[in-house]
């Protein structure tokens, strides 16, 4: 039984229902729709497909965020190291080395000194001079700037909105078809959270919002984010071009610490199992790299142009799988667990009881039943070795949980089962054989109703929980 879920992203080049039935049963738990280069009717058809291999796979898709391109009027230049070039925000008439970009305020918001990376860093440019027009820049090193080419400013603060035209037309084409998270790009601070989130409430959706970290303000400013955000991704892609790599191990160390001591999901991403886009194995380096993130107990690890476009997409989720099967019953022997503090909040106060009690009695599993998700992720938190199994009244929070560290999430419903939900749960977990009927097993439940939560925990073997006094006679 995996603990660390698989984020795989899906491409429209390829997303026939066998294919992802393929990429589901190597292990994918979340399929991702990147929104980089497709149209709403192509996501539409991925959807479908997702769908129609199996109703657990929760579907995530990205905004592109604040970003900053070259213009797609721009016509491929050569660049030489040592060359002056300039860059304005409209065409210049009559000059050859002109790079013009799309965002109005680059030459406000730029200055003398600061660095321009094309092409998710592979041409560098640094400012020189400043006019009113355009900056005048030298080249770091040669290349061709070709159109509609990624741009970073690292640790330039742009006044770029949140939110571009193309991103609205996907966040309402997810809030129509019901998806169950986006991750929205660069996210610098609460407000591009509010952003997203006042579009969902005032359609009265229940997706949930994954920040992309991925620049200098998003590290800055995690602590507000994880306060409004269901999630975050550490989004090592940007984050290498937008601060020096080095720097990337210890910033990613730090966002999965603190968003397990806010019990949010994380997501570690990009170039985990990179050479696999071309070869069947994947580096020494790269195993060691997913590791390291199963060590450190993230939520989820992440597969980008892998699964997207790769040769070897079932094989890349294998080969995650397999690391995942072999660290995981490694780690409690050499890393202390974080314990979230419980502030107060009965739920969390239940998990930590609960966590506590699994340590000493080591039951066969952890049992919930959960109408928000809230008890389960909250179990997660803890990071325990113990299996949570989670009845779920929602099929969206089966979905939802499928980011979430260790938990096993099915649907229950509440409707058919009402007053008898704990004894629905153990019948269908007997009837399952994942537990007997003289296992341990520890249950956490509460009164019913959206905001009510859990409120109690029970330790017994399966057969006492599952018969009920009141059920004897
Ligand atoms: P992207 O985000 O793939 O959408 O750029 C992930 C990253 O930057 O790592
Ligand atoms: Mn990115």
């Amino acid at each position: 039984m995996r603990q660390t879920k698989i984020v795989a992203t899906i491409s429209d080049l390829r997303c026939e229902k066998d294919f992802i039935q393929s990429l589901f049963d190597a292990g994918m738990n979340v399929a991702r729709i990147n929104t980089a280069h497709i149209t709403t009717e192509s996501c539409k058809v991925m959807v479908n497909n997702i769908r129609s291999v199996s109703k657990r796979i929760a579907i995530l898709i990205d905004t592109k965020g604040p970003e900053i391109r070259t213009c797609a009027t721009q016509n491929e230049l050569n660049v030489n190291e040592g060359d002056t070039v300039s860059f304005s925000c409209s065409p210049i008439e009559n000059d050859a080395n002109n790079i013009c970009v799309n965002y109005a305020d680059f030459i406000t918001d730029l200055h003398v000194g600061d660095k321009i990376l094309i092409d998710d860093g592979d041409i560098e440019f640094t400012v020189q001079q400043k006019e009113k027009e355009y900056l005048s820049c030298r080249v770091e090193n040669s290349g061709i700037v070709k159109k509609k080419k990624s741009i970073n400013v690292p640790g330039v603060e742009t006044h770029l909105p949140s939110l571009s035209k193309r991103d609205k037309e996907f966040i309402d084409f997810a809030i129509q078809h019901d998806l169950d998270f986006i991750a929205h790009s660069f996210v610098r601070n609460k407000e591009d959270i509010h952003e997203v989130q006042k579009i969902l409430d005032k359609q009265k959706s229940k997706i949930k919002i994954i920040a992309k970290i991925e620049n200098l303000e998003g590290v800055e400013n995690i602590d507000e984010i994880l306060e409004h955000a269901y999630g975050i991704m550490v989004a090592r892609g940007d984050l290498g071009i937008e601060l020096p790599e080095e720097r990337i191990p210890t910033i990613q160390r730090n966002l999965v610490r603190k968003a397990i001591l806010t019990r949010k999901p994380v997501i570690i991403a990009t170039q985990m199992l990179h050479t696999m886009i071309e070869h069947p194995r994947p580096t020494r380096a790269e195993v060691s790299d997913v590791a390291s993130a199963i060590y450190m107990r993230t939520d989820a690890i992440m597969l980008s142009g892998e699964t997207a476009y790769g040769k070897y997409p079932v094989e890349a989720i294998k080969v995650m799988n397999n690391i995942a099967c072999e660290v995981e019953p490694d780690r409690d022997k050499r890393y202390d667990v974080i314990l979230p503090p419980t502030k107060n909040e009965i739920p969390a106060y239940l998990a930590q009881s609960t966590i506590r009690a699994a340590k000493e009695m080591k039951p066969k599993a952890i049992v919930t039943a959960t109408t928000t998700g809230k008890t389960a992720r909250y179990l997660a938190a803890f990071r325990s070795n113990f299996p949570v199994y989670a009845k779920c009244h929602s099929k969206r929070v089966v979905r939802e949980l499928a980011l979430s560290f260790g938990i096993h999430p099915t649907y229950l419903s509440m409707k058919k089962n009402k007053m008898r939900i704990q004894k629905a749960a153990f019948e269908e977990l007997l009837n399952d054989d994942v537990i007997h009927l003289n296992d341990l097993v520890i249950y956490v439940g509460g009164r019913f109703g959206e905001d009510c939560g859990a409120s109690f925990m029970e330790i017994s073997t399966a057969d006492k929980l599952f018969i009920k006094p009141t059920d004897k006679s």
